[in-house]
């Protein structure tokens, strides 16, 4: 007979690391199950300055999540590597059919995040690590005195056009709208930061190049006019950074749990539709998506998880 863990933990980001600390705190048997590197989005965060108790110089997403990890480590929660198939969310037993083994548990907590959306041009695809990507620090070190192209006008793009800055000779900032919807603070340190410039009203049609990006047909969305961009000529190429919004990752329990917009719906207890089951961070339907508020869901559907199994009894 396999073995029936008390909470089962489907994603190691700061949700899912959360709710492993807390579970394993309560002396819950607890497992974590993740495909990839622990910390989710942050895992690709260059600086976190505004998770509470952080020194005032910040620090990078992996140094913050190599600590939460730690955490979870020390109370006694176990590790799993493997893709999750397919997720059972009825009955007393759940289950998590992985690729390499079934994990069994009283109760299941979904902390699957959300990834980012792809800037939906024509031949991003084939571009992709060839001049577009969507994480700055990872690629951003590629574009060196390079010039760099980034799409969208909320936290992320400001964000991540400002640290570009440190690496490429200019960031143009190409926004659908006249008008960003970054924070303001965001906002006065572009606009106050020389190498960067905006391109309002515009979105990217079409990408160009023979094996790297090296132009771009953006359309004017007022007008409908159509613009070639080229890359300087003795540059070659240029990046294309995109920051658009994330696609919540739920495939897993479409159909099986209560959604919206592809967002888990929950109570603000994490309750889904399904008892026993629970949802936290970035994959709930939520209006902040942020570590701090991941790391509260986390804490609170570990705590719900074990009131539901001392119901059971
Ligand atoms: P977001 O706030 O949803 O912003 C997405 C941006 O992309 C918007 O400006 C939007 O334009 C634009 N956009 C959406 N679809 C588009 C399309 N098809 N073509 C062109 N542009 C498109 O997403 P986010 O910036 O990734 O932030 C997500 C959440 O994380 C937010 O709650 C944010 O506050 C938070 N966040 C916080 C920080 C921080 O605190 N430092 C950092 C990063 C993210 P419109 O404005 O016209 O809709």
């Amino acid at each position: 007979m396999s073995k029936i863990y008390d909470v089962a933990i489907l994603g190691a980001g700061p949700a899912g690391l959360s709710a492993g600390i807390y579970a394993g705190r309560s002396r819950l048997d607890t497992v974590i199950v993740e495909k990839g590197q622990d910390g989710g989005q942050i895992a690709i965060t260059d600086d976190i300055e505004n998770y509470p108790g952080q020194g005032p110089e910040g620090e990078s997403g992996p140094a913050l999540i190599a600590r939460m990890t730690a955490q979870a480590a020390k109370f006694g929660v176990e590790r799993v590597s493997d893709v999750v198939k397919e997720v059972v969310v009825e009955g007393p037993v759940k289950k998590l059919i992985c690729g390499k083994q079934t994990i069994e548990a009283k109760t299941l907590i979904i902390a699957t995040g959300a990834t980012a959306k792809p800037i939906g041009c024509k031949r991003e695809g084939e571009f992709m690590g060839r001049g577009v990507s969507y994480c700055a620090t990872c690629d951003a070190n590629f574009f060196e005195d390079f010039e760099v192209y980034v799409v969208g006008g909320g936290d992320s793009a400001i964000q991540e056009a400002l640290y570009l800055t440190k690496f490429a000779r200019k960031v143009t900032v190409i926004h659908r709208r006249d008008e960003l919807r970054a924070a303001k603070s965001l906002q006065e340190r572009a606009f106050a930061n020389p190498k960067i410039e905006f391109m309002w009203n515009t979105v990217v049609e079409e990408l160009h190049g023979d094996d790297i990006l090296s132009g771009m047909t953006v359309k004017d969305t007022k007008t409908g006019e159509l613009r070639e961009i080229k890359a300087d000529e003795e540059d070659g190429m240029f990046g294309l950074f995109g920051f658009i919004g994330y696609n919540p990752k739920s495939e897993l329990v479409e159909g099986k749990l209560e959604l919206e917009n592809g967002y888990i719906k929950t109570d603000e207890n994490m309750h889904t539709s399904v008892p026993g089951v629970f949802a936290a961070g970035d994959i709930r339907v939520k209006s902040l998506r942020q570590v701090i508020t991941a790391a509260a869901d986390g804490a609170i559907a570990a705590v719900q998880a074990e009131h539901y199994i001392q119901n059971q009894h």
